[in-house]
């Protein structure tokens, strides 16, 4: 993995003009992608085990003091709101929830200015008790992760029986205003197009907006396999056999999502109005869209990666923990953003996955 930054090797490639890249505005690569989303993990740690996630026995976790600490947590996304014109804010992991400071990072996060839009990825454990002080920190919107709702699949799937406590954090989200509320699920080879009808029932009964997202490989086990792979297509031809789902008329733009309004449904809107209710589905694997891809990620141990499925990092710790100012971190940030390549490649045969599974990123 080649490591980049003040260091701290790369302090005179983190600091040297790049021909051609702006040293101000919005950070920007060189295949003119504007980089405005930013993923922050805030911790490695989980207390689920999904199987396409994390193996059995969980991970070694990240040392504490390899952790950025709150403070440094908080610099950093001041930084990327600030100089780097980072407008939204996703919060994710492992289990973003199992941070203590959560509260502290989403109310810091929430005073700045422009003021980001602020949002959560989390497996619901625990989201009954902490929604409303989430909620009051600044925190908008939740994305839930459930992919099915039998109780026994999901414990197969997550090696936990937790279905009780995931759906206690979805029926807080709503309460608290986290809207709109947004379902995650990847579907379980066997079986996981029946989860999904059950779930989108689930979603337009409750209001939720369901997202679907094709497994991809970033298993801790490299079990991953294209052949066992629920496909968009397949979760496509299932469910408008069930519902009537008509082309959305909305624009994509950089979302991950293909979305579809679901006939005969509303969904609550932001402002307390009813809209058409929608389902999405991702298809990472099988139609990328790195080409309108906005994003930039920040692992919990302040190594930045431009892509889910980058195989270099940049090391903005070594950079914080070197005592260098903002403008030096901001423009290291710049650099990798300009740096940033076409695409996945998930589907070249020279593919690798990346070290890093998808717990120890942040999807
Ligand atoms: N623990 C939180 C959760 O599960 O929502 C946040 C972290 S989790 C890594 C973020 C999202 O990534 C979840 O919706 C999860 O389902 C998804 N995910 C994990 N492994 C995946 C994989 N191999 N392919 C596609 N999505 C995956
Ligand atoms: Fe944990 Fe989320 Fe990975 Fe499941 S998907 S093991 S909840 S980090």
């Amino acid at each position: 993995m080649t490591v980049t930054g003040l260091g701290i090797p790369g302090l005179a490639s983190s600091t040297t003009s790049v021909a051609g890249m702006p040293e101000t505005g919005p950070m920007v690569d060189t295949f003119g992608r504007v980089t405005r989303d930013l993923r922050v993990s805030l911790t490695d740690r989980c207390n689920l085990r999904c199987t396409y996630c994390m193996p059995a026995q969980g991970l070694d976790w990240l040392d504490d003091a390899a952790v950025l600490t709150t403070d440094e947590m908080i610099r950093l996304i001041g930084i990327g709101v600030s100089a780097l014109g980072i407008r939204a804010v996703r919060f994710t992991g492992g289990e973003p929830l199992l941070r203590k400071d959560i509260t502290q990072i989403i109310a810091a996060a929430a005073a700045l200015h422009p003021r980001p839009e602020l949002a959560l990825t989390t497996n619901g454990l625990g989201l009954d008790k902490h929604a409303g002080a989430l909620a009051a920190a600044g925190l908008n919107r939740v994305n839930v992760s459930l992919d099915t709702l039998d109780r026994d699949r999901f414990a197969a799937i997550t090696r936990r029986d937790r279905i009780a406590d995931v759906l206690l954090g979805l029926d807080a989200a709503a309460e608290a205003g986290l809207t709109p509320v947004k379902v995650n699920a990847v579907l379980a080879p066997d079986g996981g197009l029946d989860d999904a009808v059950a779930l989108l029932r689930m979603c337009l009964d409750r209001g939720f907006a369901l997202r679907i997202i094709e497994q991809m490989p970033l298993d801790a086990d490299h079990r991953w396999s294209r052949a066992d792979m629920i496909t968009a297509d397949q979760v496509y031809a299932r469910l408008s056999a069930e519902f009537d789902l008509r082309p959305d008329s909305v624009p994509r733009g950089a979302a991950p999502a293909q979305t579809w309004v679901v006939g005969g449904h509303t969904a609550p809107g932001r402002d307390g109005t009813h809209v058409p209710a929608r389902v999405g589905i991702i298809a990472s694997v099988t139609r990328p869209f790195c080409g309108d891809c906005d994003r930039t990620r920040l692992t919990a141990d302040g190594q930045l990666r431009t892509c889910l499925f980058s195989s270099t990092e940049t090391d903005l710790r070594a950079l914080l923990r070197s005592g260098v100012d903002d403008d030096t971190i901001a423009q290291a940030w710049r650099r990798a953003t300009w740096g940033k390549l076409p695409g996945h490649a998930i589907n070249d045969p020279s593919f690798l996955q990346p070290t890093r599974p998808m717990s120890a990123i942040g999807g």
